[in-house]
């Protein structure tokens, strides 16, 4: 791959700008690319510099457009062992809130039957 502007080859991958530069490219399998020689930076196929490869692993961090310390702190166990606690917390909340009667069981009846009358 040669730099469009100076034919440079001295060329290196640069960085995704935000979440949008990031989804749109990997879509089209294309990269953001900077010439060292005039610092220009450029959109070509990212197959230029990684051949043959087109599914490689990127972390939840990549896809969320995350870069510096975010991106070392939101790994993917981090973010999926996130996601699990939140969803045993709102689980064992409703659990409580269904035994301590805070709600009303008759209120989750979706099929449009009407509730029983209160005791
Ligand atoms: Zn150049």
């Amino acid at each position: 791959m040669k730099c469009p502007d100076c034919n440079s080859k001295d060329i290196r991958r640069s960085r995704r700008r935000g979440l949008w530069e990031g989804m749109i490219l990997r879509r089209r399998n294309e990269a953001p690319f900077r010439c060292c020689a005039c610092d220009l930076r450029f959109i070509a196929r990212n197959e230029a510099l990684d051949p043959g490869r087109t599914d490689h692993y990127v972390p939840f961090a990549g896809y969320l457009g995350l870069a510096g310390w975010p991106r070392r702190v939101f790994t993917d166990q981090m973010i999926l062992s996130s996601l699990l606690v939140a969803t045993l917390l709102v689980l064992a909340l409703a659990v409580i809130a269904l035994a301590f009667s805070w709600i009303d069981p008759a209120l989750l009846r979706l099929d449009g039957a009407t509730p029983p009358p209160n005791r």
